[in-house]
């Protein structure tokens, strides 16, 4: 059994581990990322990918204009082609309720200088050729949302880690935290090795409630569960990611390079739990919501389908910051937006953790919050 020490223990090798780690160790800490499985196992490793500021939340508005900024500018910070690619984010509204949520949506998004408009069904299907207009009243339109890879912007963030000096482990599954007084002092892993630091992040996505019990800290993130598909590659025909928000619709995107179709919708009711079993239900239905809004995939194939965890917490909102035991630190609860948060929020969490504040304040992130004010377009 190994003991080590650390400037920072960080718990999680998903998007939100990854990249917060690198920016530590930017900030000059030893960091050691321990990762049960292999890194991208948890959701990041599941979702499809897409980028967009368009939220309600003025806080996570602020935190995604971070975030697109610094996609935009990650090949060059990581040294690889994380696939960025501004294609868009175009919801659609077929009930006055939706178009009236949308306008209420653009006013505030607007205030941060968001390029968005609502849009005619003529002008979405202009955006989108093919497009099926049946009851569509327009669309929240944002040309600079868009997509990236996670696989290669998670891979991209640990090997910059280890650049820099600091280690990235996998198999190692952290099952004790040790507490002494008020401060956490190590972490014990499976195997028994011990891992010192004054600073321990709990960055485990969907598994972040069970991780932070370990410290005798409550977190309110619960999983569920949500599919998605990728279908065979076609000639380009769609630039944004499509998002109708029907209880019946679903929400797609082309890869800009490959031309495959990845895409997913959200349960109704929702399937909790951290499952990650894909159903009959799902590869039955989501082709047919797929070419329902756009006819013309009517002939392209289905490939795989998966399922991964939403992380949610109780407003839709993350969960970042300090928790009762000094030095342990959250940045959990994404609910199903954390690839997009991951770079501005791993910034963010890196520069609290380091100097006591953040350049953009996340408090309002905090565990001790009352949950009350509920993200509208999750
Ligand atoms: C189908 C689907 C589509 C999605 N689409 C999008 C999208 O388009 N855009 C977007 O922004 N988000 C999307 N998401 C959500 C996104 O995937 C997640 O919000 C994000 O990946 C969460 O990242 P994370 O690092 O917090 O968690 P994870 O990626 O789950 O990483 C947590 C890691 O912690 C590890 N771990 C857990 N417990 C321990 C322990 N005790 N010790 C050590 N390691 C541990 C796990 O193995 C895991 O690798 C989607 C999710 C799904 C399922």
């Amino acid at each position: 059994m190994k003991k080590r020490t650390a400037d920072a223990i960080v718990i999680g090798g998903g998007i939100i581990g990854a990249a917060t780690g690198y920016y530590l160790a930017k900030q000059g800490l030893k960091v050691i990322l321990l990762e049960r499985n292999f890194p991208c196992a948890g959701s990041t490793g599941r979702c499809i990918g897409g980028i967009r500021a368009q939220f309600t939340h003025d806080l996570t508005i602020r935190v995604m204009l971070k975030s697109i900024k610094m996609f935009m500018e990650l090949d060059s910070e990581l040294g690889e082609d994380i696939e960025w690619y501004a294609g868009g984010y175009l919801f659609l509204a077929f009930d006055e309720e939706r178009k009236k949520s949308f306008l209420q949506a653009i006013e505030i998004q607007r205030r941060y200088g968001l390029k968005v408009d609502f849009i005619s069904p003529d002008e979405c299907a202009r955006i989108v050729p093919g497009l099926n207009q049946e009851g569509l009243l327009g669309g929240a339109w944002c040309p600079t949302d868009g997509q990236a890879n996670p696989f290669k912007v998670t891979y991209g963030y640990l090997k910059g880690m280890e650049r820099l000096g600091s280690k990235v482990i996998t198999d190692s599954e952290v099952k004790r935290i040790n507490i002494q007084g008020d401060k956490v002092v190590s972490v014990v892993t499976q195997t028994g090795d011990e891992f010192y630091a004054p600073v321990v992040l709990n960055a485990a996505g969907p598994w972040a409630e069970g991780v932070a019990q370990l410290a005798g800290v409550f977190l309110p993130v619960k999983p569920d569960r949500h599919e998605a598909l990728v279908t065979e590659a076609v000639e380009r025909c769609l630039e944004p990611m499509l998002v109708d928000y029907r209880s019946d619709g679903c929400y797609f995107v082309q890869h800009y390079k490959t031309g495959h179709f990845i895409g997913c919708y959200t349960p109704v009711p929702i399937v909790p739990g951290d499952r990650i079993d894909a159903s009959d239900e799902f590869i039955t239905e989501m082709p047919r919501r797929m070419v329902r809004l756009l006819p013309k995939l009517a002939s392209v194939k289905v490939l795989r389908q998966w399922a991964g965890s939403y992380e949610m917490s109780p407003d839709g909102n993350p969960i970042c910051g300090r928790t009762p035991v000094e030095g342990f630190y959250v940045a959990a609860g994404m609910s199903g937006h954390g690839f997009m948060f991951g770079p501005a929020l791993g910034y963010l969490m890196a520069e609290l953790i380091t100097t006591g504040k953040s350049s953009i304040d996340i408090s309002e992130f905090r565990l001790d919050r009352s949950f009350a004010k509920a993200e509208a377009m999750k």
